[in-house]
C-alpha cells in the first residue's frame, strides 16, 4: 500500500522534505516543478509511514486504501508520473538556510497584500529571521485569492490559511487591515518604517477579450462572478443574468472549471459550503441548463488541469457532453499524444475527454459542454447579451508553440450570459516600474528592478512578480525565493535601517485609519463568520459587506 496524492494538491511542497525515503517528486528544484499539475508519490517506494499526511495543508494525501470512488483514478495517476520519469533519489542532506545574525538587530518587513504569497512570504520570514512583519491590505479580512478566488466547493484548498492561522498567532506579525497603500498610508512612509517592502499584491483585474458587444449587459469577467459568489465586499452588489438556459464561458482555465461548476452544482450543494449567501439565492433561481465552455485550442492544449478535468465527472446531477468531432487532432497535436515522451497529465487531458464524449447524457442533468478550437469574434443582442458568434481555429507552429489561427469558418451560439475567464491581470503598484505587456513589476528573483538596477528594500513576490499562473501553494516557492534575496540584502548591510518603529507606525495609522481591523478584529470577524455558520452546518457565513465586517471587527 502507498500514499497518493490527489486532485486538491496546492504545489506548495511542504510534504517533500518530510517524506523519509524522498519520493515525492517533481521538488522545488527540479525544472518540472514549474509546470506540473500537482506533485506525486512513487508507490514503489512509498513506505507508508503517513509523514506526508501531517505536511500537507491541505487535505490531499491518501493512503491507497482510503481513496473514494472519485479519487481512486489517483493511483495510477501518481504511478505514471514515475514511469515518464523515474525516481532517482540522492538523499542530499537538507541543509538547514543560516539565519542572520542577531547583531544585526530585528529586521523590519511591510509585506503589502495578504493573500497567499504574502502569507507564504511572512511565514518564511518567520521561520528564517528575527522579523517583525506588519502586513496590511486593503480589505477587512485576510488570505487574498484562498478567501476571495477558491471556489466554495473546494474546501480542502481553503484549508491551507488554518496553517497560516497557526504560524502567525505571535505578535511578531501584525495584520493591518482595511488599510490602502497610497491612500492611509504611503510607499515612502513604509520605506521610513522598516527594512525592506515585499508587494505580494497579485493581480487584480482581468484581461479582455476585445470583441464587438463585450461590454453589453449579461457580458462578465469570470474574475468579477468568482469575487461575487465569495461574497468581496467590492462585488456583492453585482447581478449576473441567470435567467436564460445557457451560459458560454471563454477561456478553459480552471477558472473557467470553477465558474462552470458553480452554475450547474445543485444549489443544496453549494448550501453546504461558505458561498456567499447573495450568490446561493441567484443560483436557486438560475434557469441555466448549460453551460459551454469554449477553449481557442485544441483538447491536448486546454489549461484546465486533468486533476480538475476527471473531478468534473463526479458532479452530482451535472453530465460532461463533448461532441467526439472536437477530438479529432492535427498531424502536430497527433504526433504529440503518441511520443511516448508526452507529459501523462497531457495525454490524460485528451483521454478524459474521448471518456467524456463515448458517454450518453442524461437530459434530466446540466451539462457542461466543450468545444475546442474557438475563438469568439463578436458577442450581440439588443441591450443584452442574446448570442456569441465565434471563429473556427486551425493550429499553426510558431516559435514552437501552436497556437490558434481563424481558419474563416464561423458559428454563433445563443446564450444570456458570457463570462471571459481569460485570465487575470496586474496592475502597475504606486510609482513602481511596470511591465504592461505581462503585467508584473519588473524583478529578478523577487529584487525589484529599475533603469536596470535593483531598487534597494523593494521586492514582489506572487502574480505580480511571475504573471497570474500557478496554484495557491506555487506561492510558497516563489516567496522562498524573494525572502532569500531580502535576507542576503539585509545581512550584507544593502537595506536601510528605519527610521521609525513599530510604535510609530501604529501611531501614524491610528491617525490615517481609524477602523483598521488588526488581529483581534479579524478574530472577531472569524469567529462572527463561524458561528453564523453552524447552525446550517456551513463552514462559514460570509459577511460580504464592508460595514458588517467592520461591526464584526469592532466586536
Ligand atoms: P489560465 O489557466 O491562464 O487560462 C486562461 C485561458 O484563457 C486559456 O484557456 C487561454 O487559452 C484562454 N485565453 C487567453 N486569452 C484568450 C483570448 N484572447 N481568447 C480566447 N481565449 C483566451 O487562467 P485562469 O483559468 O484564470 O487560472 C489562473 C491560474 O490559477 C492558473 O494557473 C490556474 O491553474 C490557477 N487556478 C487553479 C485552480 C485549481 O487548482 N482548482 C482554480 C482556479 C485557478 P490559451 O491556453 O490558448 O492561452
Amino acid at each position: 500500500m502507498a500514499y497518493v496524492i490527489t486532485q486538491r494538491c496546492c504545489n506548495d511542497a511542504s510534504c517533500v522534505p518530510e517524506c523519509p525515503v524522498d519520493c515525492i517528486r517533481p521538488t522545488p528544484e527540479q525544472p518540472e516543478f514549474a509546470t506540473t499539475e500537482q506533485l506525486y508519490i512513487d508507490p514503489d517506494t512509498c513506505i507508508d509511514c503517513g509523514a506526508c499526511v501531517d505536511a500537507c495543508p491541505v487535505d490531499a494525501i491518501f493512503s491507497e486504501d482510503d481513496l473514494l470512488a472519485s479519487l481512486a483514478r489517483f493511483s495510477d495517476i501518481n504511478a505514471a508520473y514515475f514511469k515518464r520519469h523515474p525516481l532517482e533519489s540522492n538523499f542530499d542532506p537538507l541543509v538547514t538556510p543560516a539565519r542572520p545574525s542577531k547583531d544585526l538587530g530585528t529586521l523590519r518587513v511591510a509585506i503589502v497584500g495578504a493573500g497567499p504569497a504574502a502569507c507564504y512570504a511572512a511565514d518564511e520570514l518567520l521561520r528564517r529571521a528575527d522579523v517583525e512583519v506588519e502586513m496590511f491590505d486593503r480589505l477587512p479580512t485576510p488570505y487574498g485569492l484562498v478567501r476571495a478566488g477558491v471556489a466554495p466547493d473546494h474546501p480542502g484548498t481553503k484549508n491551507v490559511s488554518s496553517m497560516f492561522e497557526s504560524a502567525f498567532r505571535r505578535e511578531t506579525l501584525q495584520y493591518h487591515l482595511n488599510v490602502e497603500v497610497g491612500k492611509h498610508i504611503s510607499h515612502e512612509e513604509l520605506v521610513a518604517h522598516h527594512h525592506a517592502v515585499i508587494y505580494a499584491v497579485g493581480a487584480s483585474t482581468d484581461r479582455r477579450l476585445d470583441v464587438p458587444g463585450e461590454d453589453l449587459p449579461g457580458s462578465h469577467s469570470a474574475t468579477e462572478f468568482v469575487a461575487w459568489y465569495n461574497g468581496h465586499p467590492d462585488y456583492a452588489d453585482r447581478t449576473f443574468d441567470l435567467s436564460g438556459e445557457r451560459a458560454v464561458i471563454v477561456g478553459n482555465g480552471n477558472v473557467a472549471l470553477d465558474v462552470a461548476r458553480v452554475l450547474t452544482l445543485p444549489p443544496e450543494e453549494l448550501a453546504k459550503t461558505d458561498i456567499a449567501d447573495h450568490a446561493l439565492d441567484a443560483l436557486r433561481q438560475s434557469n441555466i441548463r448549460e453551460v459551454v465552455v469554449l477553449g481557442r485550442r485544441g483538447p491536448l492544449q486546454a489549461a484546465y488541469t486533468s486533476s480538475e478535468f476527471l473531478a468534473l465527472g463526479h458532479l452530482k446531477g451535472v453530465d460532461v457532453v463533448i461532441d467526439s468531432a472536437e477530438l479529432e487532432l492535427d498531424p502536430e497535436s497527433l504526433a504529440l499524444l503518441n511520443d511516448s515522451d508526452i507529459e501523462p497529465s497531457q495525454k490524460l487531458k485528451y483521454e478524459l475527454a474521448r471518456e467524456y464524449a463515448a458517454e450518453s447524457p442524461d437530459p434530466a442533468n446540466k451539462r457542461i459542454v466543450f468545444r475546442y478550437l474557438a475563438s469568439p469574434t463578436a458577442i450581440t443582442g439588443d441591450n443584452h447579451v442574446e448570442a456569441i458568434t465565434f471563429a473556427h481555429n486551425e493550429l499553426v507552429s510558431e516559435n514552437g508553440v501552436l497556437v490558434a489561427r481563424a481558419s474563416g469558418e464561423t458559428a454563433t451560439l445563443s446564450a444570456s450570459l458570457v463570462l471571459r475567464s481569460i485570465g487575470y491581470r496586474g496592475q502597475p503598484v504606486g510609482d513602481l516600474p511596470f511591465d504592461q505587456r505581462s503585467g508584473t513589476v519588473p524583478n529578478e528573483h523577487g529584487r525589484v528592478v529599475a533603469d536596470g538596477s535593483h531598487l534597494p528594500g523593494i521586492y514582489v513576490s506572487g502574480w505580480i512578480k511571475r504573471g497570474p499562473r500557478g496554484v495557491i501553494g506555487s506561492n510558497r516557492v516563489d516567496a522562498t525565493e524573494t525572502v532569500e534575496q531580502l535576507l542576503a540584502d539585509f545581512t550584507s548591510g544593502k537595506l536601510q535601517a528605519p527610521q521609525g518603529d513599530r510604535a510609530a507606525l501604529k501611531s501614524l495609522l491610528a491617525g490615517r485609519q481609524p477602523d483598521l481591523v488588526d488581529r483581534a478584529g479579524w478574530k472577531a470577524i472569524d469567529a462572527a463568520e463561524r458561528g453564523a455558520g453552524k447552525s446550517g452546518g456551513r463552514p462559514r457565513v460570509k459577511l460580504t459587506s464592508r460595514e458588517d465586517l467592520l461591526k464584526a471587527a469592532r466586536g
